[in-house]
C-alpha cells in the first residue's frame, strides 16, 4: 500500500463534505482525557455553539453520540416509543425509510406513510394517517438527501402536535446550513451529524432533546445502553460523552464551531448556502433537458437532485463521475437505489449536487464550470 495512491478529490457529494485546511490542521491538536478538565474546554463551547446554531434556548439539551447521525436517530426511537405505543414514520425518500427501519428492527410497533420521490409531505395525507394510527411519536426527515426535498418542519410538527404526538426530526443534512429555529419549530427531538453541513469528519451524532422528550424517556423501558437518552444526558450535563469520544474529531469540532459562530457568523453561513442554492438552480436552468426534482417551496438549501434528460442512463452518469475524478472532483451520480428503481421503471434518473458545509461560491462555480461540458457530451 502507498498513501500516495490516496487521491485528493474535492468532494461535491452529500456527505462527507469538503474539509477546510484549518480543520485538517486541527486534527494535529493533542489528544485529551474525556473525564478530565481538558474535555470541557472542547465540549463546553461545542455544545453551546451547537445550541446557538440551532436557535435552541433553555428548554433544550444537546447530546453528542459516538457514531454518526444514525446513532442519534436510533436513540430517539429506543428512548421515546414505549412498547404499547405506535410510531408513525413519514418518508419522502431513502432517509425517511431509514428512520422507519430503525423503528422496525428495534421491535417497535411502526407504521409508515410514504411519499413518492420528489414529493414533500402532504399535510392532508399526514393528518389522515395521524387519525388512523394514533401514534405517540412521529418521525420525519427535515431535508431528504436522496431527493433534495425540504419539508416544512414547522407546519408538519404543528399538525403532529395537534394530534397529541411527539415530532422526532431527522435534520442530518441541513443542520449547519440553514436556520432551524428549534425553539419555535415544534420538534421534540432533532438529530444531526458532523460530516454534512457542519463540514467535519464523520464520527459524532448530535441530538437536541427538549424537556418533554426527556420526561417521556424516563418512563420508557429497555432503552438500550448507548441509545438511552437519559443515560446520555447524565454525561451531557457535564459536557461529556457517555462513551469515549474521538478526541481528534472533538478538537476539530471545537475549532470549527468557534469558526462558524465567531468568524464566519451564523447568519452569513446560512446566506452563503442560499447563494449556492441559487447558483445551482441557475446552472440546472441553463442545461437543456435537465430539471429540478423538488417542487418550488420545498427545495433544499444544501443538496439539489436533478432529473437528467430522457435517455441519459445511470451508466452515463458513472462516466461523468470518472471524467470529474480526472479533474480532481468527486461527483454524485444520484442516490444508488433510487436511480436503479427509476431506471427499471423507465423513468428519468437523477444526479445530485451537494452544496453544503464549507464549500464556497467560488469553489462551486469552478465545479459547475468543469461539470457542464461533461453533462452536455
Ligand atoms: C446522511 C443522512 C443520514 C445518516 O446519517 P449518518 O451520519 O450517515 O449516520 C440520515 N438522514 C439524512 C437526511 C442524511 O442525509
Amino acid at each position: 500500500m502507498s498513501i500516495q495512491d490516496f487521491a485528493e478529490l474535492q468532494l461535491f457529494i452529500t456527505g462527507p463534505t469538503f474539509i477546510r485546511p484549518e480543520i485538517r490542521e486541527a486534527g494535529m491538536l493533542p489528544e485529551f482525557g474525556h473525564r478530565d478538565s481538558e474535555n470541557n474546554k472542547r465540549f463546553g463551547p461545542i455544545m453551546s455553539g451547537l445550541k446557538q446554531l440551532a436557535g435552541a434556548g433553555e428548554n433544550w439539551r444537546v447530546i453528542i453520540f459516538n457514531g454518526s447521525g444514525s446513532n442519534a436517530m436510533e436513540a430517539t426511537v429506543r428512548s421515546l416509543v414505549a412498547d404499547d405505543e405506535t410510531v408513525l414514520n413519514v418518508s419522502v425518500g431513502a432517509f425517511g425509510d431509514l428512520y422507519h427501519k430503525m423503528a422496525v428492527v428495534n421491535g417497535k410497533k411502526a407504521v409508515q406513510l410514504k411519499f413518492a420521490p420528489g414529493e414533500a409531505i402532504d399535510l392532508a395525507k399526514l393528518e389522515a394517517a395521524l387519525v388512523e394510527h394514533k401514534p405517540s411519536c412521529v418521525t420525519f426527515t427535515h431535508n431528504e438527501t436522496s431527493t433534495g426535498v425540504m419539508n416544512d418542519m414547522k407546519a408538519v410538527c404543528a399538525l403532529i402536535r395537534k394530534h397529541g404526538a411527539l415530532p422526532l426530526v431527522d435534520g442530518v443534512s441541513i443542520f449547519g446550513g440553514a436556520a432551524i429555529d428549534l425553539d419555535n419549530s415544534g420538534a421534540a427531538t432533532y438529530a444531526t451529524s458532523t460530516q454534512k453541513s457542519l463540514a467535519l469528519p464523520a464520527g459524532f451524532g448530535i441530538l437536541f432533546v427538549n424537556a418533554e422528550a426527556i420526561e417521556k424517556a424516563k418512563g420508557v423501558k429497555n432503552k438500550g445502553f448507548a441509545t438511552d437518552i437519559v443515560a446520555q444526558l447524565g454525561r451531557a450535563e457535564k459536557s461529556q460523552t457517555l462513551t469515549t469520544p474521538n478526541t481528534t474529531l472533538a478538537n476539530q469540532m471545537a475549532v470549527q464551531i468557534d469558526h462558524i459562530v465567531t468568524e464566519e457568523g451564523i447568519a452569513n453561513r446560512f446566506a452563503r448556502h442560499l447563494k449556492m442554492q441559487g447558483m445551482v438552480h441557475e446552472f440546472v436552468g441553463s442545461l437543456p433537458g435537465f430539471e429540478l426534482l423538488a417542487p418550488e417551496g420545498h427545495r433544499s438549501p444544501t443538496v439539489t437532485a436533478v432529473r437528467v434528460p430522457a435517455g441519459m442512463t445511470v451508466a452515463a452518469l458513472k462516466k461523468v463521475k470518472e471524467a470529474m475524478r480526472a479533474k480532481g472532483y468527486l461527483f454524485d451520480p444520484g442516490y444508488g437505489k433510487l436511480n436503479t428503481d427509476l431506471e427499471e421503471k423507465g423513468q428519468r434518473v437523477l444526479l445530485r449536487l451537494g452544496h453544503m458545509g464549507d464549500v464556497t461560491p467560488d469553489m462551486l462555480a469552478a465545479y459547475l464550470e468543469a461539470l457542464k461540458p461533461e453533462l452536455l457530451k
